[in-house]
């Protein structure tokens, strides 16, 4: 069976290096904000080409954290993608503040910038970006609105690692860009942990009182924060690996090349071909209509797959409140994507055989 992901076997070239830096904390006596966190920080930010970037607990904190620092009115709108992971939305709740969905572009799957003009309203104070399966959204019309309808833009990259657009890094381009590192994204952590990046060195000062219980001097608390901290080994583990994360996401291009050639099954959906270089591609997302046999066909053939998402947020018992919501294009696609392995481990023949295997469908 090939495997959708072994993170035992991503991080085998690293455990070595990641052995010494675990020593290193341990023997330090110092676990939380330190100097591994400093360190990280300030590789992280310039890896981003931003000029800040504040470790916090997790990438749904980092969003939290953002929209907590704006502190927009209670009731303000908030434009979100309505194809995406639960956690790029969750936080806009927390804060008392209204989802707005938009609809992607079908081509990208992506939120759809023309969409996002018209759900614009006097109460909208701010756009959620997600770049999802690695691939920045298109941040040129974003931007434009932004500035016209004087808007903030916030992006979560937590899958957008190394991705660039129009010649910039993920982490550059919005007011604020949330990551994760959850153990699965491009750049993985041995735990939870996630960052903030921006250039607004207000924005950047205040987020970091917020993650330490609103406090900078011990005991002295300037706002109601929250206890979100990147603790100082996972900082260490991240530093270890953050100089391997472009040659990860150089091979995770080639192999998107090669299924991007290489499939030919009849009614594939394939992600789009341009741009593969800017892409961080942290998934490598088909479409089938029948896509639920394509899953078993896979999985009796030896290929692992996965859905990013099986079920999409406005159908969520969580969200039940928007259940008469209807969202075609949304719904579309989570009843028809796929997943398939995509990692830097899978070998030139491990990509021949899920090639050939998915193209077998058609003749089964
Ligand atoms: C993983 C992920 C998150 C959440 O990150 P955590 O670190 O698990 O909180 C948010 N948004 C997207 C798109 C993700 O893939």
């Amino acid at each position: 069976m090939i495997p959708f992901l072994d993170l035992n076997q991503v991080n085998a070239p690293y455990i070595q290096k990641i052995t010494e830096a675990s020593s290193r904390v341990i023997n330090s006596g110092w676990y939380i904000l330190g100097n591994e966190l400093k360190t990280f920080e300030k590789s992280f930010a310039e890896y981003c080409e931003a000029t800040h970037c504040i470790g916090v607990a997790n990438g749904l904190d980092a969003i939290t954290l953002i929209l907590k620092a704006y502190d927009f009115p209670a009731g303000s709108e908030v434009i979100v993608p309505a194809n995406t992971y639960i956690a790029s939305v969750l936080p806009v709740n927390y804060l008392n503040l209204v989802p707005v969905f938009v609809e992607p572009d079908p081509r990208t799957m992506l939120i759809d910038p023309l969409r996002i003009e018209k759900a614009i309203t006097a109460n909208t104070r701010a756009i959620v970006t997600v770049d999802l399966y690695g691939r920045s959204c298109e941040m040129a019309p974003i931007q434009a609105l932004v500035e016209k309808h004087h808007l903030k833009v916030i992006t979560d990259a937590a899958q957008a690692h190394g991705a660039t657009y129009n010649g910039h890094k993920v982490g550059s381009l919005a007011d604020a860009t949330a990551f994760s590192f959850y153990p699965t994204k491009n750049l993985g952590a041995l735990g939870d942990a996630g960052a903030i990046t921006t250039n607004d060195a207000q924005l950047a000062d205040k987020v970091r009182y917020l993650r330490n219980y609103g406090s900078f001097v011990r005991y002295q608390n300037e706002y109601q924060g929250l206890n979100s901290r990147l603790d100082e080994m996972q900082a260490a583990i991240l530093s270890v690996k953050l100089p391997y994360l472009d040659a990860e996401n150089e091979r995770r291009r080639e192999i998107a090349g090669r299924y991007l050639s290489g499939l030919k099954c009849k009614e594939l959906v394939m992600p789009p071909g341009d741009r593969i270089q800017d892409d961080a591609w942290h998934l490598f997302v088909v479409r089938h209509p029948r896509r639920d046999e394509l899953v078993t066909f896979l999985e009796n053939n030896g290929v692992q797959t996965n859905v990013h998402y099986p079920l999409p947020i406005h159908k969520q018992k969580a969200y039940s409140a928007l259940k008469d919501l209807h969202l075609p294009l949304t719904e579309q696609i989570h009843r028809e994507v796929i997943s398939l392995p995509l990692n830097p481990v899978l070998t030139d023949d491990n990509i021949a055989y899920i090639i050939q295997t998915v193209n077998q469908f058609d003749y089964q």
